[in-house]
């Protein structure tokens, strides 16, 4: 079978540019999917810092006038990445993050930011550089998501498209004065085309031209398809649901591996679990915890926004507490949240351990130190830290939503007793049932052989890329295929 080549369009790809799971997903598929029969190129704008992470940057095409500056696109490697990049100052080159500035105020011409990286990417996918001509273009999120439209109104051929959602609460959606300047004719103002809210909706837009929508669990899938979870686009999914499914994502395991971390304190792989205790006692260290080895150590690492629940483990703090736990809690994100955890931990002192920022040398002491580790989102399309926690045999409690539902398996008698488990499921998110997972995980903790086999049955887990590199790569042939002549 010959070989595919893809085009992957994102606005963060790790390690060069991250914010969330996004990057982690777009940067690790590509290495994992080489192994499938599928070359993948990767398409970003070209912010500072990865401007200054290129690798023989060749220039492929100019703009004279790319959405009000000039601009090129430069093909690259970085790392293993294959890249194409969209240098355009005027857009990208800025300080402060890829959205927002540094005070977290959106760039007030996002729109038309990623409008134009769309719209290079529909250009490559119709032949800008016959050399990176793909036979795929597969596209994440809103930033990329007007891809789709702008190749559906181009009226000329062009290969299959795939839309992958990674967090359907950002959607991307713009004042309909825009249209013009964002290159869209005006017959795509309408129900079936861009129109959404009367406003310009760029995931809605990608929603209603890909081929295939993809989104990284099943469960996920499900959910979005319900008002509860569907954020306004139910409607849409559910007319489109023969051509959305949940592929669940894996984690980097060069990067997540204890046997292998040089950012923890003390490397240990399923043969020798007991080593985890050193890692413990230097995450407690770290955190100005007390040293004590019998305390369920509960982790978190994570944004702290609504999505993730938080607020419910701000509320069980005082009863965790006494029912003698610890937390290590490393996250940044919504102000009250913030202060209210930096409060807890001065209120606690030495039980609460808690650092605000974004660090990832502690994100990865936390997995190996801690005994527990929480994930109570609200939603989670399919979540990244229980992935990394199955690994480091940290037993993760999580809320029984998307991809934490698809990727965990509770507890319960039977489980238990077919040696399967490996972790706690709540539901619904809510502080009390919170508290009743963590005591059912310090029930588990305090029987030392049972708590073994749930962190060796998460640590033998496959959480690798290669079932979901299998899955993508069978849907690229899919599409394909169906366009043959
Ligand atoms: P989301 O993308 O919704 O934030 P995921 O679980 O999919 O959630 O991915 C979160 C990623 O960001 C993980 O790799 C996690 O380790 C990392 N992360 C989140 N907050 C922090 C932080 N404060 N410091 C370091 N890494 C963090």
């Amino acid at each position: 079978m010959s070989r595919i080549k893809a085009l992957s369009v994102a606005s963060e790809v790790a390690p060069l540019i991250k914010t969330g799971g996004l990057a982690d997903v777009a940067g690790a598929l590509p290495p994992a999917l080489a192994a499938e029969g599928v070359n993948m190129r990767t398409l970003l704008p070209g912010y500072p810092k990865v401007m200054s992470a290129l690798h023989g940057a060749k220039n492929v095409h100019t703009f004279d006038a790319l959405s009000g500056g000039p601009a090129r696109l430069l093909a690259a490697t970085a790392g293993a990445l294959d890249l194409l990049v969209l240098d355009a100052p005027h857009l990208y080159a800025r300080e402060g993050g890829p959205y927002a500035n540094a005070d977290g105020v959106d760039y007030p011409d996002n729109a038309q930011r990623f409008a134009a990286l769309a719209q290079v990417a529909a250009q490559i996918a119709q032949g800008l550089s016959p050399e990176h001509q793909p036979d795929i273009l597969h596209a994440h999120d809103w930033q990329a998501a007007l891809a789709p439209a702008y190749l559906h109104y181009s009226r000329r051929p062009h290969p299959p498209t795939v839309l992958t959602i990674h967090n359907l609460a950002f959607q991307g959606r713009y004042d309909k004065a825009l249209l013009a300047e964002l290159g869209l004719p005006p017959e795509s103002f309408a129900i079936d085309g861009v129109e959404y809210h009367d406003g310009v909706g760029f995931l809605k837009a990608g929603l209603q031209f890909a081929d295939r929508i993809t989104t990284v669990s099943p469960s996920y899938a499900a959910e979005i398809m319900t008002s509860e979870f569907g954020m306004g686009l139910e409607g849409l999914l559910r007319a489109r649901a023969q051509n959305v499914s949940g592929v669940l994502n894996g984690v980097d395991e060069a990067e997540w591996s204890p046997a292998g971390d040089a950012r923890i304190a003390r490397r240990y792989d399923p043969k020798r679990p007991q080593l985890r205790a050193e890692n413990k006692a230097a995450l407690q260290a770290r955190l100005g915890l007390r040293a004590d080895p019998e305390a369920l150590l509960i982790g978190v690492v994570s944004r702290l926004s609504w999505q993730k629940g938080l607020d419910l483990l701000l509320e069980a703090l005082p009863q965790l507490v006494e029912d003698g736990a610890q937390l290590a809690l490393l996250g940044a994100g919504d102000r009250p949240l913030e202060a209210g955890f930096a409060q807890a931990a001065q209120h606690y002192a030495g039980r609460v351990g808690v650092r605000i920022g974004y660090d990832e040398d502690l994100a990865h002491l936390v997995q190996a130190g801690a005994d527990v580790f929480l994930i109570p989102s609200r939603f989670e399309p399919c979540g990244l830290t229980q992935l990394y926690a199955l690994r480091y045999g940290a037993v993760p409690v999580v809320a029984r939503v998307g991809g934490l539902r698809d990727t965990i398996i509770d507890a319960n008698e039977m489980a238990l007793a077919a040696g399967v488990a490996t972790g706690l499921q709540f539901s619904p998110v809510t502080t009390e049932a919170l508290l009743g997972a963590l005591r059912r995980a310090q029930a588990l903790f305090s029987d030392k052989a049972q708590w073994r086999r749930l962190q060796l049955n998460g640590m033998k887990t496959d959480v690798s890329w290669r079932r979901p590199a299998q899955r993508y790569a069978a849907l690229y042939r899919e599409l394909i295929a169906a366009r043959a002549p």
